[in-house]
């Protein structure tokens, strides 16, 4: 850990605590060349690499921003999001990583969606996979139906109409 004051590339760490629910170690540590203390907080982090190069902590909110863009005006509540937001996190931290990239957190996001509401599905589909034309919407929905005729052969009524 640099020193944030002198910016010298090593510290000593001179106590250690863990918080009170145990999700969280503080560590108070001091420079050995120019003596002054720092405390760094330590916690089992995710962090997101994006396309750019840049990387930042896992945000629940960002997966939030960018679904509810998607159900704009659907029947979908912000208990429902909040809900698949938490999937979406359970789904890329189950892959035992601390980095991920940016494109598995949309991947994370689509399956959760389509169960949630198709139209928002093909929404956030359409920006993240970069659709392109009305064909790519055709195959996104030729294979949305194909897979619900799949789950359920004996012909229920669909939630997106057949033409
Ligand atoms: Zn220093």
């Amino acid at each position: 850990m640099h020193c944030p004051f002198c910016r010298h590339t090593d510290s000593r760490v001179v106590d250690s605590r863990t918080s009170d629910d145990g999700a969280q170690i503080r560590r108070r540590r001091q420079c050995p060349d120019c003596g002054r203390r720092f405390t760094t907080i330590e916690t089992a982090g995710l962090t997101v690499l994006k396309r750019s190069g840049a990387s930042e902590p896992f945000s629940r909110a960002k997966v939030l921003a960018g679904v509810r863009k998607a159900c704009q005006g659907r029947p979908v509540t912000e208990d429902q999001l909040a809900v698949l937001a938490q999937r979406v996190e359970e789904g890329v931290r189950a892959a035992g990583n601390a980095e991920v990239d940016a494109h598995e957190v949309g991947m994370a996001i689509l399956g959760p969606l389509r169960e949630l509401d198709e139209v928002a599905y093909l929404r956030f589909a359409s920006v993240y996979q970069a659709f392109e034309s009305l064909e790519d919407f055709e195959s996104a929905i030729t294979l949305l139906r194909a897979e619900r005729e799949a789950a359920a052969p004996d012909g229920r009524p669909d939630r997106i109409p057949a033409p």
